[in-house]
């Protein structure tokens, strides 16, 4: 009788640990990577606006998420903790290849990272041109901190997790996974100052939604991007320095000199309209491509496309059109770009490639 008890319990125990061993295995492995922003942040009331970005670690982040370890076996990795108005290539770059190391293995199957949202969507489109895996790379933050009512840090920290846990995100690039939406990395744009309704696709819309940890997609992402990318930064321990100036009525021509005077070796003019700019500004920004300054020209306006052939001729000029890319996107692909030789022709199509 004895025995038979014995025996009993000892069937249980390997059943239950052979039960936790394999649904221990079927979970997927998503590494979260901690940058800081709003979501590690805390202030003195939950009420009050003042708080200060990137106080609380990645553990304790984790930790105050229910249920978040049901979604995934999770790791977490804190590889900065500023503002993201503090973000910078340094930290872009030790991003970039912690990413590409990780997911090399096969013990991991997607990556999360934390990170603010003022500059978020450089550090997703930088990430969408220099990952190269197809495994899902999701960026999250908020825009109230951790210490705030109705924080919503944590619900955006479980959807990132689901997204880049669900075999459905595979071959997305980069992606944004904030507010209930997916976004990929080259449409999303910063939109309002301070609402949780920040990240929008204005003008291609976002891929899907994530609804309580529910993925659901719509499109697939346009454009290069991760194992399709040309771009690579191995080896690469700084980028050239680019820099963007704002046009506006009666603009002042000498800011381009200035630029250049101060070591820019590729200036973005975020332009009016369709990337235009004042006639003495426009003759400074020939000047400079002659001198071998890659100059580009977006726009100031949120959405929409700068044309090659509108009422300026690039080729003439010797300027580049930004294509689609915002003005901040378009200095991350021109630093890219700018780590090899190429002619005008090689410039332009990158930027409508990418
Ligand atoms: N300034 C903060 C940051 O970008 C704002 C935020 O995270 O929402 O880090």
């Amino acid at each position: 009788m004895k025995n038979k008890v014995f025996l009993k319990n000892v069937l249980t125990l390997v059943l239950v640990f052979s039960s936790l061993l394999v649904f221990g295995q079927a979970k997927p492995n998503v590494v979260i990577l901690a940058t800081g922003g709003t979501i590690a942040g805390a202030g003195t009331s939950a009420t009050g606006s003042e708080y200060v970005s990137g106080q609380v670690k990645i553990e304790a982040m984790i930790d105050a998420v229910p249920n978040i370890r049901d979604l995934a076996n999770l790791k977490g990795e804190q590889l900065s903790n500023v503002g993201s108005q503090d973000m910078s290539v340094a930290i872009w770059l030790d991003l970039a290849n912690r990413i590409n190391t990780l997911l090399a293995g096969d013990d991991v199957d997607g990556i999360v990272i934390t990170h603010g949202t003022d500059t978020q969507e450089e550090t997703a489109y930088f990430l969408n041109l220099t990952v190269k895996s197809d495994k899902p790379v999701v960026l999250t933050g908020s825009m109230r901190p951790s210490t705030a009512l109705s924080a919503e840090g944590p619900l955006n920290l479980y959807n990132a997790v689901a997204v880049a846990a669900s075999p459905l995100s595979k071959g997305y690039g980069v992606m944004v996974a904030m507010n209930d939406e997916i976004h990929s990395a080259k449409d999303v744009r910063k939109m309002i100052t301070t609402p949780v309704q920040t990240f929008q696709s204005p003008q291609e819309g976002m891929l899907g939604t994530v609804i309580f940890g529910q993925v659901e997609y719509f499109h697939k992402p346009l454009g290069r991007h991760t194992t399709n990318s040309e771009f690579s930064i191995e080896g690469i321990t700084e980028l050239p320095r680019v820099d963007i100036v704002y046009a506006c009525a009666d603009m002042s021509p000498d800011l381009i000199d200035m630029m250049v005077k101060a070591g820019a070796k590729g200036i973005v003019i975020a332009g009016v309209g369709d990337g235009n700019m004042n006639a003495g500004t426009l003759e400074a920004a020939k000047k400079a491509a002659d001198n071998g300054i890659w100059v580009v020209r977006a726009s100031r306006v949120p959405i929409g496309k700068v044309l090659i052939k509108g009422e300026v001729n690039d080729k003439e000029y010797g300027t580049l059109c930004s294509d689609e890319l915002n003005p901040q996107k378009a200095r991350v692909l021109l630093m890219l770009a700018m780590l090899k030789k190429r002619n005008w022709d090689e410039m332009q199509r990158l930027f409508i490639d990418y």
